[in-house]
């Protein structure tokens, strides 16, 4: 081992004059003797290769190469540095070759490599330039007269003695650091070449190699190898600790940050590569050694978009040695590379993945192949499906682990995503499934947040803002910092009836964000694809919205709602939503269209999952009328009294919703159809409070009008007196759907008697709480009770995804 430390930079972190300065001024504070390896300004080489296929269609390209050589010398002039003296020639040269390239109409692959390998040439000098200015004097050296490789079936192979001759002649008695182009090399014959797209990386480690270096250090603008792309998973971790291996099949299935070639020569001279951010160099980064930290099982998620799946599908494969030879020995001739390789235990069909771009050529090879067998029908198919992207965990400690496959599996199906095909390595470091291009962030997301690399984020759309959805508003404010340990709850969309508000985090407080409402609009964002889970949250009491509850489940999206309208209108919508549910593997959260944040729906429902049976159902669900009836006694006028209360916000807008006793009917609707019967508003024999001519007017003209019932009501309060009991609108059902709500005579020692001002009271009778019936009891209206009963619907969905208690 030498005292040589080398030193990578990417486009991204010589993007412009400061971040040159800054790299440079990174390696300076290395003690140790440099090698700086770097690539081009970043979108330097992409501009280089834009430039050939413009002048391969015969398109003029005079403005992209004087733009490349002014953009050089600008930095120059910013790092306060002399222009690299070949910028002169280089200009000539390029446009030299560029014409060539515009007269023949295409680009051989020599000039192609020579043209693009020109942005490293100028970077290595800008660099060198800045060092020196610093009194480091540093040598540019061009690795194409440096890197000898020659092609093999896995990339370019190096020729590491007569590269390991040309570097030490090339470096000669220098004594100090020195700059080396990344990504371009040299053919055996001298022909020029590069070590293909991102091959920086690679180049890093074949100076390591060939200097005998003590450690690579690759900068760039992440802080090191995270659990997954930080631009898809914001949530990602750092890893301190990657093996080699590990760090191979990361690279390997997609993680952009490591370009796959670049550890083979680090792991034959065990020399350590560590990965960390160019703008931080302090931080240590990422380590890929020989050695894996154990602690965590996973230690990432890729995705390989743009693949493509091929089958080849056939009885007469059964039991038949060598099919999979054939295949994959065809594929090979035609160097089509596979990434991904599955085949069912029953050898009826094998499976594969291979680059989009290579599936036609990829198919008319395994046609050609299996001709014969195609024509004598043992084999049924080829098939193609060539919208994929393979999805990867990747961790040493997998090995042997059981259950990290089912995690990785039921994180996928729990948001609804559909797995193609599916593959473990045979060294059990790595797991991958096939998904369609269109699931493949939410996918990585998912699995990462499934594997507490991240908390649950669940994306929310709240609709309505009337009393209950502002109480939410707040409550969720408050709440979800206290939660965001095992959740990462994010109000994406805030609409009342006219306008929405759209964004990351939406406090709905300013007016001059929202736009109209478009519900629509509003669902696309919120289920947008790189959050795994979406809760759409219905607070208003509309019809309108509530019909496109079963869409929303349809297309993956949890509901939660204390809107009646959904699950107690028509029997079609309700059926809608239940086989929605069922399609798309999603939940319904309806706690809080009965008895408010009282747990009415769910202790019916244990009691049912649980193999009880409902005998009766009986219970006071209006508060509004509980509240009525709790405090009428008879003198004073009960329409007056239904006026206080309507003037004090305890009764619906217009208070006719409550006295009708539909509100009642509804409620009982839900319950009901909770325990099976097929059962419609219709069906429930009501008695409305109301009298004739009520419908009439608007609420002030009706409660005038209402003074009518004050005689009768009076009556009523008395008989029922007289028999030792009290007035309360009571809703009645059993297990056969015979239902009515109405008002009754109950004994003055009924439990629904000694119930207090809103209280809801429901008594199941059931077959195993008979005698003494099972009776919940509380405050059954009221914005904040009504939303804690959403909020806690909102959490039991989030703990059915994974994500809290
Ligand atoms: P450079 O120009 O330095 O070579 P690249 O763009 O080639 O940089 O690679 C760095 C990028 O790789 C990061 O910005 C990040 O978006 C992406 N990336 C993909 N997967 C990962 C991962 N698992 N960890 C870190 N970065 C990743
Ligand atoms: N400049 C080359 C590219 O953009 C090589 C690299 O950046 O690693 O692909
Ligand atoms: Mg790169």
């Amino acid at each position: 081992m030498t005292d040589w430390v080398v030193h990578k930079f990417g486009g991204t972190s010589l993007k412009d004059a400061e971040r040159i300065e800054r790299a440079a001024r990174c390696v300076l504070d290395w003690p140790d003797r440099r090698a700086v390896v770097v690539s081009a300004v970043g979108g330097v080489t992409n501009r280089l290769l834009g430039a050939l296929e413009v002048a391969a269609s015969g398109a003029d390209t005079h403005e992209i190469v004087s733009g490349l050589i002014r953009d050089h010398r600008r930095i120059a002039e910013e790092l306060g540095v002399d222009a690299p003296e070949r910028l002169g020639t280089d200009e000539r040269d390029l446009t030299d070759l560029l014409h060539a390239v515009r007269l023949v109409g295409s680009a051989d692959a020599v000039i192609a490599d020579l043209v693009a390998g020109y942005g490293e040439r100028w970077s290595a000098a800008l660099f060198a330039a800045v060092m020196t200015r610093e009194g480091h004097p540093a040598k540019a050296i061009d690795a194409g007269e440096v890197i000898v490789a020659k092609d093999g079936d896995m990339g370019p192979i190096i020729a590491w003695e007569e590269s390991r001759e040309r570097l030490e002649r090339t470096v000669g008695d220098w004594s100090d650091a020195i700059v080396v182009t990344g990504y371009v090399a040299r053919h055996p014959d001298g022909r020029p070449r590069t070590l293909g797209r991102n091959g920086s990386d690679f180049s890093a480690a074949i100076v390591g190699k060939l200097l005998d270096a003590q450690a690579v250090r690759i900068w760039t603008d992440v802080p090191g190898i995270m659990s997954a792309d930080p631009r898809l998973v914001p949530e990602a971790r750092v890893l301190q600790t990657l093996s080699y291996d590990e760090a191979l099949e990361l690279a390997y299935f997609g993680a952009a940050v490591l370009h796959p070639q670049t550890l083979a020569p680090l792991i034959e001279a065990r020399i350590p590569l560590w990965i960390g951010d160019a703008s931080d160099p302090n931080e240590d980064g990422t380590r890929i050694g020989p050695e894996s930290e154990r602690r965590f099982a996973i230690k990432g998620i890729t995705a390989i978009e743009n693949m493509a799946l091929i089958t080849l599908e056939g009885a007469g494969l059964m039991g038949v040695p060598g099919t999979a030879r054939r295949l994959f020995g065809c594929l090979e001739r035609a160097g089509i590379s596979v990434v991904m390789i599955s085949q069912a235990s029953s050898e009826h069909s094998i499976c594969c993945a291979v680059q989009k771009v290579a599936m036609v050529e990829a198919v008319e090879r395994i046609g050609s192949e299996f001709a014969t067998e195609l024509n004598a029908g043992l084999v049924q198919a080829v098939r193609q499906d060539d919208d994929a992207s393979v999805l990867a965990v990747v961790g040493a400690a997998m090995a042997g682990q059981p259950g990290l496959a089912a995690k990785f599996f039921s994180s996928l199906g729990r948001c609804g995503i559909n797995v193609k095909a599916i593959a473990q390595g045979a060294s059990e470091r790595n797991i991958s499934a096939v998904v369609a291009n269109a699931d493949a962030a939410r996918a990585v997301r998912a699995v990462h947040a499934g594997f507490y690399l991240s908390p649950q984020t669940v994306s929310i759309g709240l609709i309505g803002v009337g009393n209950v959805g502002q109480a939410l508003l707040n409550q969720l404010r408050t709440q979800i910092p206290v939660l965001a340990d095992t959740l990462d709850l994010r109000i994406r969309a805030v609409a009342n009836s006219r306008t929405m508000e759209l964004g990351e985090d939406v406090a709905f407080d300013d007016e001059a964000k929202r736009v109209p409402l478009d519900l629509e609009a509003l669902a696309e964002h919120v289920s947008e694809e790189h959050l795994p889970h979406t809760v759409m949250i219905d607070c208003t009491a509309d019809d309108s919205v509530a019909a496109l509850h079963p869409a929303w489940l349809q297309r993956g999206m949890h509901v939660v709602t204390p809107n009646k309208k959904g699950v107690a209108d028509s029997l079609e919508r309700y059926q809608a939503i239940r086989q929605a549910m069922r399609d798309a593997a999603v939940r319904y959260g309806g706690e809080a269209t009965v008895g408010a944040g009282l747990p009415i729906i769910h202790t019916l429902r244990d009691l049912l999952d649980t193999g009880d049976r409902v005998i009766e159902i009986e219970g006071m669900l209006s508060g509004t009328l509980a509240y009525l009836f709790a405090t009428y006694d008879g003198s004073g006028s009960f329409a007056e009294l239904v006026r206080e209360a309507w003037k004090s916000g305890y009764t619906e807008p217009d208070p006719r919703d409550d006295l009708s006793g539909l509100d009642v009917a509804r409620k009982l609707v839900i319950l009901a159809r909770e325990m099976g019967l097929e059962i419609e508003v219709a069906d429930v024999a009501v008695e409305s409070l109301l009298i004739d001519g009520s419908g009439e007017g608007d609420a002030e003209a009706f409660l005038e009008h209402y003074r009518q019932v004050d005689a009768s009501m009076a009556e009523r309060f008395e008989k029922a007196r007289a028999e030792g009991g009290v007035l309360r609108f009571v809703a009645r059902l059993d297990a056969h759907g015979t239902a009515s709500v109405g008002l009754k005579t109950v004994p003055g020692d009924h439990p629904f008697a000694m119930a207090q001002s809103t209280d809801n009271v429901v008594r199941f009778r059931t077959r195993r709480y008979d005698a003494n019936p099972l009776v919940v009891q509380g405050p059954g209206a009221g914005p904040e009770v009504t939303a804690a009963g959403v909020f806690g619907d909102l959490l039991r969905v989030c703990s059915a995804l994974g994500g809290h208690r």
